[in-house]
């Protein structure tokens, strides 16, 4: 069953989690112990499925999201003469955010706001949609010059993960899934895509909601405490958090790990590998006990 962002509280709350969050301490006290490599290792390897989020995760395309987010907001916040668009933005407002969402973050933030318009919208409008298209347009062009390439070391994750017997998905807010996987040779790799057009058909929350990560989840016909989420974006993380999976690993692509952490990491990475090669530790069964399966 899919549930919605507003009764995200009813999910079943691990005790280490519990102890700090229903404290209501969870943004000022440190997180829980951030787990070892080889913790983490023996996670992964006792999980079922690996849930990836994309842009930022197995390609760099967070950086020409970045650029196109730039290309729109740098002239029309100058037009409406508020503070200067900058990436610290990009990080605090917009990252792995839909569209949208996006959007009205940034505006907000300025103090502005549009009207929504509609998903058809011209990117000459001035509205929320119209924005949203626009950045998008710029985002399309730059992927159509530019290309991308996936991280190496997620490619090898992945490969390991695969080999290890592990269902593998990707999960992301993102209305170019598709076309991000087919430029980066990796759609034949994953046969549920969860992107955002699928979960606008779905009429699933967004990120920071854990509802996309729930229905990949589902789709792999794996709970969620059987499944590890993999992302760079605090809002990412928030929603693997809130989904209570089993474990949720960040990596950390200039959001910082402390970010990471206080939005609920299990762990943070710079680079996926990393945790490679994956194989489990001596010690996998005292420090699974209280893990994935439990
Ligand atoms: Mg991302």
């Amino acid at each position: 069953m899919i549930r919605g962002a507003s009764d995200k509280l009813d999910y079943p709350v691990k005790p280490s989690f519990a102890r700090t969050y229903q404290a209501g301490l969870h943004i000022l006290t440190s997180p829980h112990s951030p787990l070892s490599p080889a913790q983490t290792r023996d996670r992964v390897l006792g999980a079922r499925g690996v849930l990836f989020d994309l842009d930022g995760v197995l390609t760099p395309t967070a950086e020409v999201h970045m650029s196109a987010w730039s290309r729109l907001f740098t002239p029309f916040l100058a037009e409406h003469e508020v503070k200067p668009y900058t990436d610290a933005d990009y990080f605090a407002f917009i990252d792995g955010k839909p569209r949208y969402d996006g959007v009205r973050s940034l505006l907000a933030s300025r103090g502005l706001s549009l009207p929504d318009g509609e998903p058809e919208d011209a990117p000459e409008l001035e509205t929320v949609c119209g924005l949203g298209n626009r950045k998008n347009k710029a985002f399309n062009e730059t992927l159509a010059e530019d290309g991308v390439s996936p991280y190496p070391g997620s490619l090898r994750f992945l490969d390991a993960v695969v080999a290890a017997g592990l269902q593998v998905a990707v999960v992301t807010s993102s209305l170019n899934g598709q076309m991000v996987l087919t430029a980066a040779g990796l759609r034949d790799r994953f046969e549920i895509v969860v992107d955002g057009v699928r979960a606008r058909a779905e009429k699933l929350a967004g990120k920071p909601a854990p509802d996309t990560y729930l229905f990949g989840a589902e789709l792999l016909g794996l709970t969620a405490a059987e499944c590890v989420v993999v992302e760079d974006a605090e809002s990412g993380i928030q929603s693997g958090r809130a989904g209570d999976f089993g474990l949720v690993l960040g990596v950390d692509r200039g959001v910082g790990s402390a970010v990471l952490f206080e939005a609920g990491a299990d762990t943070v990475v710079a680079d996926l590998a990393e945790l490679l090669p994956l194989t489990g530790s001596t010690v996998s069964s005292s420090s699974t006990a209280n893990g994935v399966h439990a």
